[in-house]
């Protein structure tokens, strides 16, 4: 890709630089396995991950799971005393987070094809930074080895604290692009998902990359992609010839 005018490039992080989607589903699994084997009933499986939980908030893909298996618990919410113990739509919810951060904690690869692309951008003076809607960024990123990369980071918790709209909204791509200094023409976006695509669309940036892990080239072209790519290597090209 080329890179003339371009200032910084703004990550999304989940599927983008980390495959953290096979550590969210094997959270899941751990989490409803137990659940359910302790009650005696039908066994969770992978597959019960692609129906009723995949790309849906939290609490509503719990809400889903257990209304498949009969069963409907009181939502709660993050403040009960309980915690994770607690036997509510919330207190599942953390159960698997805190699952999810005990898988982190084994470690997590970040994409080889990212890590050489942040190397291109760093040799070449352009800025990064992640913007993301999970509120596990900083843990996911301490994992990969790749937390001091990143002076910025616009993830869940600093969209909550500062009341800022997540995606498809571009609000958050724009408050990475203002904390770093950079107008929004001279930004790339780069993102995996459909909703992410969106919030670049939207965002009047130089340039949104798709990155294609799933959601399909067609798609993410269809809701705004400049262009689309597998492995974020396929950037670094066109980068060295721009800049020589
Ligand atoms: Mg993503």
């Amino acid at each position: 890709m080329d890179h003339d005018g371009v200032d910084a490039v703004l990550f999304d992080l989940d599927g983008v630089i980390t495959p953290t989607a096979e550590k969210h589903m094997e959270a899941w699994n751990r989490m409803f396995s137990a659940y359910f084997d302790a009650r005696a009933i039908d066994p969770y499986s992978d597959s019960d991950y692609f129906r009723f939980i995949d790309g849906k908030p939290r609490l509503e893909g719990i809400a889903s799971m257990l209304a498949a298996r009969g069963l409907t618990l009181p939502e709660g919410s993050d403040d009960d005393e309980a915690g994770p113990d607690a036997d509510t739509v919330h207190g599942l919810g953390t159960r698997k987070n805190v699952i999810f951060r005990e898988l982190l904690d084994e470690g997590i690869e970040a994409y080889p094809g990212s890590v050489a692309y942040l190397d291109a951008l760093d040799a070449a003076g352009i800025a990064s930074c992640v913007v993301s809607s999970s509120k596990n960024a900083e843990a996911v990123l301490t994992a990969a080895g790749l937390r001091d990369r990143f002076d910025v980071i616009v993830d869940g918790v600093v969209a909550a604290a500062e009341g800022i709209p997540g995606k498809p909204k571009p609000d958050t791509y724009l408050r990475g692009a203002e904390l770093l200094g950079v107008p929004a023409d001279r930004c790339v976006v780069i993102e995996d998902a459909v909703s992410g695509v969106q919030a670049g669309a939207a965002g009047g940036f130089a340039r949104v990359v798709g990155v294609d892990r799933g959601a399909g080239r067609e798609a993410l072209l269809a809701e705004g992609a400049d262009l689309v790519v597998v492995d974020l290597s396929e950037l670094i090209p066109g980068f060295t010839e721009a800049r020589r």
